[in-house]
């Protein structure tokens, strides 16, 4: 083995440890990692003056494809795809990673994943203004800005999905008879958010 083939060997095992279930191999030197952003506990998304507070973000896509001159001489290549970025600001992205410090013989994805992770914390703010974009083949599924508003609603759709699904696995307390009961068998009233037992509701 090259030295550079060792360190791209060494660099997919550290990945897959760490990403487990999101890191997918594609073939021998290409392989995809969705990436989960960490969100504060007040995160927020805004379109113009409509905002939402949400706790779950679908993963974004980033796609490295090794080369021989991996990591001895230049950076891997790479894809980023995410439908809840402009076209304009993954291509942002894109660049942001281009003009990370690369230095010679050392692997740069897990710093990549890091900054890309930076991107989002606090806040995701969607645009429905056109902004001029280059075309970066390397930026899929950015939408433009005639989607934005579907976007903004998908999110909260996406985030409601996904906190039901955390509300069914847990255990829940019934607000009458204080049992303890799985989340998926607690009527839940969706006006209010109140819960009960089936029992409890049926009494009612
Ligand atoms: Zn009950
Ligand atoms: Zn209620």
């Amino acid at each position: 083995m090259t030295n550079n083939t060792e360190k791209q060997v060494d660099e997919i095992l550290a990945l897959q440890s760490i990403f487990d279930k999101k890191f997918h191999l594609l073939d021998d030197n290409q392989y995809e990692i969705l990436i989960d952003f960490d969100l504060s506990t007040s995160f927020k998304i805004q379109l113009n003056d409509k905002i939402s507070y949400i706790k779950y973000l679908p993963s974004l896509t980033l796609i490295i494809h090794y080369h021989d001159e991996y990591p001895s001489d230049y950076p891997p290549s790479f894809i980023i795809s995410c439908f809840y970025f402009s076209k304009y600001d993954l291509e942002k992205l894109c660049q942001k990673l281009d003009n990370y410090l690369f230095i010679k013989n050392e692997v740069c994805i897990y710093e990549w994943i890091e900054l890309i992770k930076q991107e989002i914390n606090n806040e995701l703010i969607l645009n429905d203004q056109f902004q001029e974009y280059i075309n970066d083949p390397r930026a899929l599924n950015g939408y433009s800005f005639e989607q934005a508003k579907n976007i903004f609603q998908y999110l909260i759709n996406y985030n409601n999905e996904c906190e039901n699904e955390y509300f069914q696995k847990q255990y829940q307390t019934c607000l009458i008879c204080s049992d303890m009961i799985p989340g998926i068998d607690c009527i839940r009233l969706y006006r209010c958010g109140h819960y009960y037992c089936r029992f409890c509701l049926n009494n009612y």
